[in-house]
């Protein structure tokens, strides 16, 4: 495969597609790669539109970290659309990265970061189009190692056969190992080709290689076990956990979009984990324990990134932004820096309380008042029990009263739909929930006008969450129970035309829940589905669940197993789950007994405040939680002047 670049043969396509702007590079602080300087060449890619990766923060940090280390380069790239695809099949030009537009084939790795598994299709596209052979087994060594990483790498299990491995936790550290283990292996002659390269990954702490494992299934279609194939493979995968965040102020330098972006601000993670125990959360799951970045080390990324980036605004992320230690030094510090500048200050929290309140008064200093965001989750206090959100009605009204008595004129809440043991009472409470929000949100502020917006997600079951045995909600449960929820809002025409309800049906969430906790035979699902024409699966308007469940009934009833088999079955606790060889730490006894708490409507601490419940992550992982006080303070704490 040549590694030239392709730019001359791409440039005469770019009038022809939308948004041309997005496939040429060179944003304020790409990194100037130098091809060949460099002995391990990555190639990043985010398989979603440029709009979406390009803010994404997990490839940002990864970007800059590789290229920082000597003779070691990362380029970028982004699905691209099928306008540009189909073109770029009748001209026969090959997948390329944004920054030097060289072939991604000509790249010792390609690593592949997933929010989520509706980008599996993407991925195969961009295999194909690179001249990548889809399937692992069908490498050679002249190809890219293709990795997977992100949240959904936690089952990689569909997608086992398109990658070679995946890097289970934080990546800091695990592509530096994967760096030195291809270098090691460049420089001695390859030896033993992809093979022994494979067994070195293999070896390599929270790499996993999927070729490595031998699955069996049982005559009920349930697997009977996954086991390693070589003596050099581990049993288990265990997780990468990054300790001491300041000494990853990563991104330095954040990218500037040259298209629109979802977001265009520079973000700072302010801590990484959550231990809130939201039972239906994911990332709050394996994202564990909590690991707060200093208040010094906060002050520090804003003003250089600001800096770097010239941008204008700076969103201070996290699961629960609000839940920093040291969060009300660290807006008022900042407010106070940067008041009277064009810089303005966010905090994505949904903190159901009052002092979330007062955060977001602290941080609309700089700014005007919009709205505000709660997330109270479930509509009756008992299914907030089941999801462990603990938040009573009193709670909401009282935080949303004082929002509106502050000026703020309208609130947004968000819930999910189709949440274990729910029942259409569980979901039409959310309307008795909105009505009461603008009765109350009106006598708080005198005003007439206030409004609220209601945001409805479907839940899908996740792997490493207490719900990894729960029964999906069908679409057509879902999509009942939310009309009977339109339905009872609208019942009080005084109260409804303030209230906006957003909804989407239920089918995406069943296809999502599918590749979620699917196994490696849903393998075959995804490429049929990718054959049809399945692409951007994430993006409504390119979204068929028909492909998707032809696809599921052609491939997956010849294995006596179905669609509804990976989603809407309960699962047992002596089945075993395709994940289980991989490792978040989360103990499967302490999770067990935590899905049996939901079901009997137990709420569980947060360890942050309360003792250890050994959830099992500090001691699996080695890590152990990280939070404030650190007697630290934010520096420089100089007021910027105005326009400044
Ligand atoms: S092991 Fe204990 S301290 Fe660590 S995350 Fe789990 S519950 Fe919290």
């Amino acid at each position: 495969m040549s590694d030239q670049p392709v730019f001359s043969r791409l440039e005469p396509l770019l009038p022809l597609v939308s948004k041309p702007v997005q496939y040429v590079g060179g944003e304020l602080n790409a990194a100037d790669t130098n091809w060949d300087a460099a002995d391990v060449r990555w190639a990043l890619l985010y398989p979603d539109a440029y709009e979406v990766g390009l803010p994404n923060q997990g490839v940002m940090i990864l970007y800059e970290i590789l290229n920082e280390q000597p003779q070691t380069l990362a380029e970028r790239a982004y699905a691209v659309w099928p306008d540009l695809e189909a073109l770029m099949r009748e001209h026969g030009v090959p997948a390329f990265t944004v920054d030097s537009h060289r072939p991604l084939a000509a790249f010792d790795v390609l690593g592949v970061s997933f929010a989520t598994e509706l980008g599996y299709t993407n991925l195969l596209t961009t295999l194909d189009l690179a001249g990548i052979p889809l399937h692992a087994r069908d490498r050679t060594d002249e190809h890219p190692v293709v990795v997977a990483g992100g949240h959904a790498a936690f089952n990689p299990e569909p997608i086992a056969d398109f990658i070679d491995a995946a890097v289970l936790g934080d990546g800091e550290q695990a592509v530096l190992d994967i760096t030195e283990v291809m270098r090691r292996s460049k420089q001695s002659g390859s030896p033993g080709g992809r093979a022994e390269l494979m067994l070195r990954l293999a070896e390599t702490p929270g790499v996993y290689v999927p070729g490595g494992y031998d699955v069996s299934y049982r005559p009920d279609g349930a697997i009977e076990q996954v086991a390693p194939n070589h003596p050099r493979v581990p049993r288990r995968v265990v997780k990468r956990t990054t300790a001491d965040l300041d000494s990853w102020p990563y991104p330095r330098k954040p990218l500037v979009p040259l298209a629109e972006a979802v977001h265009e601000r520079m973000s700072v993670e302010i801590f990484r984990g959550c231990t809130r125990g939201c039972r239906f959360c994911q990332a709050g799951m394996i994202t564990r324990p909590v690991r707060e970045r200093s208040i010094k080390g906060i002050g520090e990324m804003v003003e250089r990134g600001l800096e770097a980036s010239g941008y204008t605004e700076v969103g201070l992320l996290s699961l629960s932004s609000a839940d920093h230690s040291e969060i009300a030094e660290i807006t008022k510090g900042l407010a106070d820096r940067y008041e009277g500048t064009h810089t303005s200050l966010s905090l994505p929290s949904t903190r159901v309380d009052a002092f979330n309140v007062e955060l977001a008064e602290e941080l609309a200093r700089n700014g005007r008042r919009s709205g505000l965001t709660f997330a109270p989750e479930g509509g009756s206090e008992r299914i907030r029990k089941v999801i462990n959100k603990m938040v009573s009605e009193d709670d909401l009204i009282r935080t949303v009263s004082a929002a509106y008595a502050q000026g703020w004129p309208q609130v947004k809440l968000y819930f999910m739909c189709g949440l274990p043991t729910e029942t259409d009472e569980d979901v039409v409470a959310i309307a008795g929930m909105a009505h009461r929000v603008i009765a109350a949100g009106r006598e708080a502020s005198g005003r007439n006008d206030v409004r609220c917006t209601i945001s409805i997600g479907g839940f899908v079951p996740k792997p490493h969450t207490p719900f990894q045995w729960a029964p999906q909600a069908d679409p057509d449960t879902v999509d009942g129970r939310l009309r009977k929820l339109r339905d009872a809002i609208n019942a009080d025409r005084r109260l409804s035309k303030q209230i906006k309800l957003r909804f989407h049906d239920g089918k995406p969430s069943v296809i999502e829940g599918l590749l979620a906790r699917g196994d490696r035979r849903v393998g075959a699902v995804i490429e049929r589905v990718w054959r049809a024409g399945g692409r951007f699966d994430g993006w409504r308007e390119h979204f068929s669940y028909q492909r998707w469940v032809d696809a599921a009934d052609a491939e997956l009833s010849r294995q006596g197993v179905s669609l509804g088999w990976f989603t809407t079955r309960e699962r047992t606790e002596d089945e075993v789950l395709p994940w289980e060889h991989l490792d978040s730490g989360l103990d499967r006894d302490w999770l067990w007994a935590d899905w049996q708490d939901a079901l009997s409507e137990q709420e569980q601490d947060d360890c942050r405040w309360t003792p250890c419940f050994d959830c099992g992550v500090c001691p699996a992982t080695g890590a152990d939680i990280e939070v404030g006080p650190s007697g630290l303070t934010l520096l420089p704490i100089t007021p910027v002047s105005a326009g400044g």
